[in-house]
């Protein structure tokens, strides 16, 4: 017996974690290149940092990721050449390797195959821009006039806004009740700090900033081709729906040949999804299992408070506000729209991007979720771009518990501060992997919490930022239902 492929997917994903905890990267364990050969280290108490014969740093047995991050930190300020590695074991032996070059984890079989998932992502990554900006221009288009664009892209925003400050209120009340940046030991604390600071201080140097007029000019592309080269959907967004209202406005045998064109292109784009998903057994199991194998769990002990205060969050988000609204707005039994969503819910949470994901929502919107063509290539690309919910959440709880690690008590108007920020800071999140953090600067600032502070959160992004995307990308195709039910233009679901 074929299994299906959601249930392929759900056993890769189950699979990839177990093979990934097996085959995981030993936190205790480095491999050294020196003079140009490879020296593998393993079980040591303490390795120091020494120059000249005196340590200028020391660490212990949980410091692996401390030590790779010190160790390129002198790299780049190439102050790494006299240093000499001091290591202590157990034993009292002790070892010395000069004129190192490299330090790195000793990568397992856990993390070898995932070139496989990176090509899955790559795949996928590959058809979102064309997929945005034709759907969009068919979507645009075909959506009769411009009043009927004003409507639907009115209901759109609208539910995208309510959507949003829900999820930053549910991340604000659980930061408020659980307060996790409290429990948050000093010594953990400059741990955290010491070890993240470059790659803080990297996100810090990209400069976002978040002026509503700037943000509202630059959606404007001052040449469209460069938005697309660079992936910008913002502008890509702008751009798309402008032509495809006025295809619609010229109605010519001219208009139609571009739309058919785009229309064309669009199909080509959603069957090469269904193929390249053929894939994604396997590529899930690799991301998922290099993610565990890489993953260091030590971190996650001393951030688990505030990882448990974000997943709470999300969880109530997803399975809580969304069937509610589900409910209220549509008559889709929460349970049918859940199950046709496993195959969204798997590609979001294994590559941790909408934008890849939007080819496989946009596929089961319309085959299987019963949503016309029209509503679905208009809704999901725009979704895709400005509503994050699981972000904004995640922002609101990251600024909050940052606020409390380093005492400031934020008031009532601050965290409405937060509120309209996050909600903005998430529109403004690229739907790739890892521009929450970034954009969270921008929360930070507003409410004058250290920006440097990201460092405390960074060793658990990749994990929270999986979970996040899951309700980024399901409140797109709730938005789907939604709207095109309110059109009552919904089909039958698949029941499948
Ligand atoms: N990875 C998220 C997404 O693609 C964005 C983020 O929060 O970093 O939806």
């Amino acid at each position: 017996m074929k299994m299906k492929l959601h249930t392929q997917i759900v056993l890769a994903l189950i699979l990839g974690a177990v093979f990934g905890s097996i085959f995981h990267i030993d936190q205790n364990k480095l491999s050294i290149n020196a003079n140009s050969e490879e020296v593998i280290i393993t079980d040591w108490s303490t390795l120091a940092f020494t120059k000249k014969d005196s340590v200028i740093k020391t660490y212990g047995t949980k410091d692996q990721l401390g030590i790779i991050k010190y160790f390129s930190s002198l790299k780049t300020k190439k102050a790494a050449e006299d240093i000499v590695i001091k290591i202590k074991y157990p034993s009292g032996q002790e070892q010395i390797i000069d004129k190192v070059k490299e330090i790195s984890k000793v990568k397992t079989i856990g993390v070898l195959l995932k070139p496989v998932g990176d090509t899955f992502i790559r795949l996928l990554t590959m058809i979102a821009v064309p997929l945005v900006l034709a759907s969009l221009i068919v979507g645009a288009a075909s959506l009769s006039d411009l009043k009927h664009i004003a409507k639907i892209g009115g209901k759109t925003i609208g539910f995208y806004a309510l959507t949003a400050v829900i999820a930053i209120s549910i991340g604000l009340f659980f930061a408020n009740v659980i307060q996790p940046g409290k429990f948050m030991p000093e010594e953990s604390k400059q741990r955290l700090l010491e070890t993240f600071q470059e790659d803080a201080q990297s996100r810090i140097d990209q400069n976002v900033s978040m002026n509503l007029v700037d943000f509202l000019v630059n959606i404007v592309p001052k040449n469209p081709f460069k938005a697309i080269a660079d992936g910008d959907f913002l502008q890509i967004v702008f751009f798309a729906i402008l032509i495809g209202i006025f295809l619609s406005q010229i109605k010519t045998e001219k208009s139609k040949t571009v739309i058919d064109f785009f229309d064309g292109l669009g199909n080509a784009l959603i069957m090469l999804v269904e193929k390249i998903m053929y894939l994604a057994p396997y590529a899930v199991f690799t991301l998922i299992s290099a993610t565990v194998a890489e993953f260091g769990f030590s971190i996650l002990q001393t951030l688990l408070l505030y990882s448990v205060t974000v997943i709470a969050g999300l969880t109530v988000l997803t399975f809580a506000e969304y069937p509610l609204l589900l409910k209220i707005f549509t008559k889709v039994p929460v349970y049918k729209f859940f199950k046709l969503q496993r195959q969204v819910i798997a590609v979001a949470f294994s590559t941790s991007s909408s934008a890849a994901t939007l080819p496989v929502t946009m596929d089961i919107c319309e085959k299987k979720l019963g949503v016309p063509n029209r509503i679905a290539s208009f809704v999901l690309p725009l979704g895709t771009t400005i509503n994050m919910d699981g972000t904004a959440l995640y922002q609101a709880v990251a600024a909050m518990f940052i606020a409390q690690v380093y005492g400031f008590d934020l008031n009532l108007t601050q965290q409405l501060t937060i509120v309209l920020t996050a909600a903005l800071a998430a529109v403004g999140t690229a739907p790739v992997p890892g521009i929450g953090l970034i954009m969270l600067i921008i929360v930070l600032k507003s409410v004058g919490v250290p920006e440097e502070g990201i460092a405390l959160i960074i060793g658990v992004d990749r994990i929270l930022d999986m979970c996040r995307t899951v309700p980024n990308v399901i409140a797109d195709s709730l938005a789907c239902v939604v709207i095109a039910s309110s059109e009552g233009e919904l089909r039958e679901l698949s029941n499948e």
